[in-house]
């Protein structure tokens, strides 16, 4: 598969693809759209920010756009471990589905009931979920999994990780034995592979790059600093670079904390973790993907499946729990072919884990020295007012501009 057009796709299906702009397939596309198109169970590891979403959608809108007298019954399930992924997976299909008569409804939870079980009764074909609240929609018997041909199992490590086996299992036991599996999981580890097992057949494997190494095009960098230094180490970074950066701590009080900190400086910031509302994490979300806020601080179990792009910058603030996560955290950024950069902050009680980090991913942090102090007389731009509602997400190069000129406003 050279590029899209030489995909046996309908031509409505094909026309949204073109107007994605894509040139050519990513790798994990490359290697899995065609034998999913056939019929095949696919199982492939792939790190995130590789184009997974295309190479499970294409062949799963392909096959309903096939079939004449399409029903209106669910055809299809796509799982994902967090609401922000199922939702973002919801904004790839609502652009590849103009014209093909096909309908989706997202079912998650901490969203209003009602309006995702209306999409269903609307006559929805795909239903993009996580686990816990279609496992409770079923359980009483508001959804019918019976006419389901495709199940799509996103993030699969993350959603075991999340502890989400048994809903998982009770979902796969109402789907019809007849049916294809795609699966894609940032690593096949052992609990991985025994769903693989129970629930896949014949699979064809597809394996892009090491799954346990960061991508090539992100510099890894490693500052030693002591809790108290890290906010001042962070202004600085902020000041010596450009660009959104995405910030992990490890408890959702330090996220809050840290959050407060940096927009008493005068950094638009938002903040992602589990005590927050689904409301307020979308928001946190958007205002960050339309450049309206800087800086997302954000805990991993909130961050997990963030798909945002053009982050320059991943910084963890806080080391994270077990090197898996490191990779998870690292891989926000360098998206897509990007250029990237992962700061580490790393007290010096913590080098141990650092040396088991860089084991576990073959590979050496780079150290660096703090840049510069922020200088006392810097005095900032005026604040420029953007006006981001209008702004599609494809104008990002003129927020980020706002972003330079809106540095350290209000110091
Ligand atoms: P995903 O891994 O599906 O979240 O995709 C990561 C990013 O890559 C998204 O912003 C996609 O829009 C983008 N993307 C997906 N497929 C391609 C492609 N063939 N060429 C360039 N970018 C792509």
């Amino acid at each position: 598969m050279i590029d899209f057009s030489t995909l046996d796709l309908s031509p409505a299906l094909q026309a949204n693809v073109n107007k994605l702009g894509f040139e050519k397939p990513t790798p994990v596309q490359a290697e899995s759209i065609p034998p999913a198109l056939e019929g095949r169970d696919v199982v492939a590891t792939a790190q995130t920010g590789t184009g997974k979403t295309l190479a499970f959608a294409l062949p799963l809108l392909q096959r309903l756009t096939s079939q004449t007298g399409l029903k209106a019954v669910i055809k299809a399930v796509v799982l994902s471990p967090t609401r922000e992924l199922a939702i973002q997976i919801n904004e790839t299909f609502a652009k590849l589905i103009p014209g093909t008569g096909i309908r989706t409804a997202v079912v998650v939870g901490g969203m209003n009931e009602d309006r995702q079980l209306a999409k269903i009764r609307q006559g929805a074909h795909i239903v993009i979920a996580t686990p816990g609240r279609l496992c409770d929609f079923l359980q009483r018997r508001l959804v019918k999994l019976g006419g389901v041909e495709v199940i799509v199992l996103d993030e699969a490590d993350r959603m075991l990780d999340m502890g989400f086996l048994p809903s998982l299992s009770a979902i796969l036991k109402e789907l019809p034995a007849v049916r294809q599996t795609l699966l894609f999981s940032a690593t096949i580890e052992q609990s991985v592979a025994h769903l693989i097992k129970d629930y896949v057949t014949d699979p064809v494997r597809v394996s892009i790059g090491v799954s346990t190494k960061p991508a090539e095009q992100v510099n890894l960098h490693l500052y030693e600093v002591e809790q108290d230094r890290k906010h001042e180490l962070l202004t600085r970074l902020l000041h010596a670079n450009t660009g959104a950066f995405l910030v992990f701590t490890r408890t959702k009080r330090g996220a809050d904390r840290l959050a407060k900190n940096l927009e008493t400086s005068g950094i638009e910031t938002a903040r992602i973790h589990g005590d927050r509302t689904q409301g307020q994490r979308n928001q946190a979300l958007q205002g960050f993907k339309n450049g309206t806020h800087r800086v997302l601080v954000a805990t991993d179990v909130a961050a997990r499946g963030i798909h945002v792009d053009n982050i320059a910058h991943v910084v963890n603030f806080d080391l994270p729990e077990v090197p898996e996560d490191f990779i998870h955290r690292v891989g926000r950024t360098g998206r897509a072919g990007a250029k990237g950069t992962a700061s580490t902050f790393m007290k010096r009680a913590e080098r141990d884990v650092i040396r088991r980090i860089e084991r576990t991913l073959a590979t050496r942090l780079i150290k660096m020295d703090a840049p510069p102090p922020v200088p006392a007389d810097f005095k900032p731009a005026p604040k420029v007012i953007t006006i981001t509602a209008a702004a599609p997400p494809q104008q990002r190069p003129a927020a980020k501009n706002t972003w330079r000129r809106r540095r350290f406003a209000s110091r």
